[in-house]
C-alpha cells in the first residue's frame, strides 16, 4: 500500500521522487507517510496536492516566522540614527565622508535619494545609517529569507547586526526597520510627463504634438569620451565633453519635458517617440525646444553643460521603453 503510494507519487516528479527515497532510507512504513505528508504540509499547506508537487520540498523553516506566534515574544529592533541636515553646497559624496559611509548608504537610509537625480536640498533632513547598508521597512509577509534575497545579503548578515534584535526564532514585526549591513537601495526614477499631458497642447503651429520616432537611434553628441557606462546605480551613459556643444535628437519624436529639473538632471530635455521609446539628455547648458514641439532625428535640440547634478562638463544620455531604464549602448551601435 505504502510502496504504491510512493511509487504513483514518483512518475509525478523529481521532488516528489526525493521524497520517496528519503522514505526508503528509513525503511519505516510509518515514517514514510509522514514525510510525504510533512513535505507537502510544510511546502505550501495547500489542499490540492499539484500545487504542493510544484513548490520546493527541501523546506528549511527554520527562519520562518514563530510557528506558535502567541507563545514567542521577541524584541523589536532598537536602531540609532544620525539625522542630517543638507546644507547649502552639499554634494553626496561630501555628507557620506562627512559620516564615513558610502554615498550608496545615504540611499540606504533614505528611499527617495538616488545618485542621479537627488533629493539633497537644503534644508532637508537625511537619515544617516551607522553603517554601510539599507534600512529596509518590514512588510507585512516579509521573512528574512525573503529580505536576504532581495539584496542579495546573506541571513546570517542581517541576524548577526545587533541591533537588529534578530533572535531565534526570527521573528519580524510589521512597522519597524531592519538594517541589512553591505546592501544598496534601488534608486528613484524621476518619471517625466507622458506624451497624454502635452497631447491637444497647441504649439503656436497648428501642429498636433504627436509623431511616431524612426525606431533607430544616434548619438545626441560627437564624442565617444564615456565617463560612466549604464550600470545598476546609474540609468544611463555620461559623455564628456565642452559646455556648449550642440545636443541633437537621437530619434524624431514630441518634446514632453524641456526645463529645469530639480532632481538632480539640471536643465533636461526628455523626448517621447511615440512608440514606448524616450530619451532623455541632461545636464545642458542650453534648451533651444519646448515641451509639445516635434523634433526630427538630428535636429539640434540644445547645447550640453554641467548643470544640476553634475561634476564636470558632460551630457547624461538615458534611453527608457516603457519607463523602464535600458542601456543607451544597445541602440546607439554600441559604446
Ligand atoms: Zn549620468
Amino acid at each position: 500500500m505504502v510502496l504504491l503510494l510512493v511509487g504513483g507519487l514518483l512518475v509525478l516528479g523529481w521532488r516528489v521522487g526525493v521524497a520517496g527515497r528519503v522514505a526508503r532510507a528509513n525503511e519505516s512504513p510509518v515514517v514514510t507517510t509522514a514525510v510525504v505528508g510533512d513535505v507537502i504540509v510544510g511546502a505550501a499547506a495547500a489542499a490540492e496536492p499539484v500545487a504542493a508537487i510544484n513548490a520546493p520540498v527541501l523546506v528549511d523553516i527554520a527562519l520562518a516566522p514563530a510557528a506558535i506566534p502567541q507563545t514567542f515574544v521577541g524584541h523589536k529592533p532598537e536602531h540609532s540614527f544620525t539625522i542630517y541636515r543638507v546644507e547649502r553646497g552639499d554634494t553626496p559624496n561630501g555628507i557620506a565622508d562627512k559620516f564615513g559611509i558610502q554615498a550608496t548608504t545615504l540611499l540606504g537610509g533614505n528611499p527617495l535619494l538616488s545618485e542621479e537625480s537627488n533629493l539633497l536640498q537644503t534644508g532637508v533632513d537625511l537619515v544617516i545609517l551607522p553603517i554601510d547598508g539599507v534600512l529596509h521597512d518590514v512588510q507585512p509577509g516579509d521573512t528574512l529569507e525573503s529580505i536576504s534575497e532581495k539584496y542579495g545579503i546573506p541571513v546570517e548578515t542581517i541576524v548577526g547586526y545587533a541591533p537588529n534584535n534578530l533572535e531565534f526564532p526570527y521573528r519580524l514585526y510589521p512597522e519597524t526597520q531592519i538594517l541589512v549591513p553591505g546592501a544598496v537601495r534601488d534608486v528613484f526614477v524621476w518619471t517625466p510627463p507622458s506624451l497624454e499631458s502635452v497631447r491637444g497642447r497647441s504649439t503656436g503651429s497648428g501642429v498636433t504634438p504627436l509623431i511616431v520616432g524612426t525606431g533607430t537611434f544616434i548619438y545626441p553628441v560627437n564624442s565617444r569620451n564615456f565617463t560612466q557606462y549604464f550600470w545598476y546605480g546609474h540609468p544611463g551613459i555620461d559623455i564628456a565633453l565642452g559646455e556648449g556643444t550642440s545636443v541633437v535628437a537621437s530619434d524624431t519624436g514630441t518634446v514632453t519635458f524641456a526645463g529645469w529639473n530639480i532632481y538632480g538632471y539640471g536643465n533636461l530635455i526628455v523626448i517621447n517617440h511615440g512608440n514606448g521609446y524616450e530619451t532623455f539628455y541632461a545636464h545642458l547648458s542650453g534648451i533651444s525646444v519646448v515641451p509639445g514641439q516635434i523634433v526630427y532625428q538630428g535636429n539640434v535640440i540644445g547645447a550640453t553643460g554641467n548643470t544640476g547634478n553634475s561634476s564636470g562638463p558632460h551630457i547624461h544620455f538615458e534611453v527608457r521603453i516603457n519607463g523602464a531604464q535600458d542601456n543607451p549602448c544597445w541602440y546607439v551601435g554600441g559604446c
